[in-house]
């Protein structure tokens, strides 16, 4: 490819002789992206001196963007070191979290301070399952009920078509959903490592030419709504989606007065009175005080898909105080997210910066056995989501919310 030149082609996409998304066919990306910015500034008087200084080859982030400008830079920090001891986690690990709000690390690092003194967290993923729900087309209620016995005794062809097309993917099951005459077959599969959306969707697409080769339905759409991606959902609140994965550790009760400036009973009312009671009353599907910043500032930092913070951050917070025979107690703590979707592989994970954040928890590319790093990043965030649980409701229980915010994050 002869390179050109940013202000020629800007020139060019302005006349009209190349369009803004045919760029790198002329040049390479770096070019394309500048001269993407010069038309931009040019059109709208921006600068975008800031949006070009980015750190990395844009062609690396060819299967990210299209229309590629430059970049975004939100700030990244740590929080940590705490100790994990998971199904797959285990260790110190540092959480690196990338935010444009004030106050959220310093929140989530008071958080993991007390666990880890605590003597750490424990976590599991306690159930898998990345989810595609085509939907079919039948005559009626007789017809659905045919396909679904034919879905139902060939789950293993459906499994060796499946299988055809990933060979980290595996067909765990297929759940059917009858609906008049539409039939909705939510498939769920173990994706190993990776988050496992474009996996699954390509599978799903194999095995759905075998269920209209052989029952009467006919496929309308690859995703029928009932996966259900980044849309909030029941669904994946009760039945899971990606990993469901939980979180909790015991306090000792001075340890919460000592740091947290309050007692677990506190800690405890104003879990149930905010998390439990308010959330029911506003007809809320989170449970929770704000596990969504954990989810999103550790997604944006390791290269997850933003858009599922929608259904990441699907989490019941539980917190009680456990009376000891003396007459103190202790705070047990845990946060339960239903449906983290989550890779180490694929996606914004293989870019530079994402990348490097992975390997900061030790988990970068497939894990040995494949899933289990992505297994352990589930369940270092959702013990990152704890320690901002507690962190928050200690501010709350204490009376600190809006001095901490006052002093940090303005
Ligand atoms: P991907 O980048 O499309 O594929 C990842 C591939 O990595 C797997 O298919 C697998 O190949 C391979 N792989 C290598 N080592 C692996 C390991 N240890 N574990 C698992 N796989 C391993 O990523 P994806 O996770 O399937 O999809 C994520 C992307 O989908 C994101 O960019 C997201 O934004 C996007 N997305 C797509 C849709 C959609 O409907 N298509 C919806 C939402 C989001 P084999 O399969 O050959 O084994």
């Amino acid at each position: 490819m002869t390179n050109a030149d940013p202000d020629d082609l800007a020139t060019r996409v302005r006349e009209g002789d190349l369009r803004l998304h045919t760029l790198e066919a002329h040049a390479d990306h770096e070019t394309a992206a500048a001269a993407r910015r010069r038309l931009l500034a040019e059109e709208t008087g921006a600068d975008l001196t800031a949006v070009g200084a980015y750190g990395f080859d844009a062609a690396v982030a060819e299967s990210n963007i299209e229309n590629m400008v430059g970049a975004v830079q939100i700030p990244l920090g740590v929080a940590g070191p705490v100790s994990i001891s998971g199904g797959a986690a285990d260790g110190e690990y540092y959480l690196p979290l990338a935010t444009t709000e004030g106050a959220l690390l310093a929140s989530v690092n008071r958080g993991l301070s007390v666990v880890d003194t605590a003597g750490g967290a424990n976590a599991r993923v306690t159930k898998t399952g990345m989810t595609r729900a085509p939907v079919f087309r039948v005559d009626g209620v007789v017809e659905a009920l045919t396909a679904v016995e034919w879905v139902e005794a060939n789950l293993e062809s459906l499994r060796e078509a499946a299988a055809e097309t990933t060979s980290h993917g595996e067909l765990l099951g297929v759940e059917p959903y009858v609906v008049g005459d539409s039939l909705y077959l939510r498939f769920a599969y173990d994706t190993k490592d990776a988050m496992g959306m474009n996996m699954v969707t390509i599978a799903t697409e194999r095995a759905c030419e075998l269920v209209e080769a052989e029952t009467p339905a006919e496929l309308v759409a690859l995703s029928g709504n009932l996966c259900s991606d980044k849309k909030p959902a029941a669904i994946n609140a009760v039945e899971g989606r990606g990993r469901s994965v939980t979180a909790d550790v015991v306090i000792p009760g001075d340890l919460v007065e000592e740091r947290l400036h309050t007692t677990p009973e506190a800690i405890a009312e104003a879990n149930v009175r905010k998390n439990l009671i308010g959330s029911a009353k506003a007809g809320s599907l989170g449970f929770n005080a704000h596990a969504a910043n954990v989810v999103a500032a550790a997604f944006l930092a390791t290269g997850q898909d933003e858009a599922q913070v929608v259904e990441g951050a699907n989490a019941i917070t539980t917190m009680d105080a456990r009376t000891r025979d003396d007459g103190s107690s202790d705070l047990y703590a845990s946060v339960s997210l239903a449906s983290l979707e989550v890779g180490t592989v694929g996606g914004g994970t293989t870019l530079p910066t994402q990348h490097e954040a992975l390997e900061v928890l030790g988990l970068a590319g497939g894990g040995d056995p494949p899933g289990s790093n992505a297994d352990a990043l589930a369940e270092v965030i959702a013990v990152g989501a704890l320690a901002g649980e507690l962190s928050l409701l200690a501010a709350l229980a204490s009376r600190h919310l809006a001095s901490a915010h006052a002093d940090l994050g303005r």
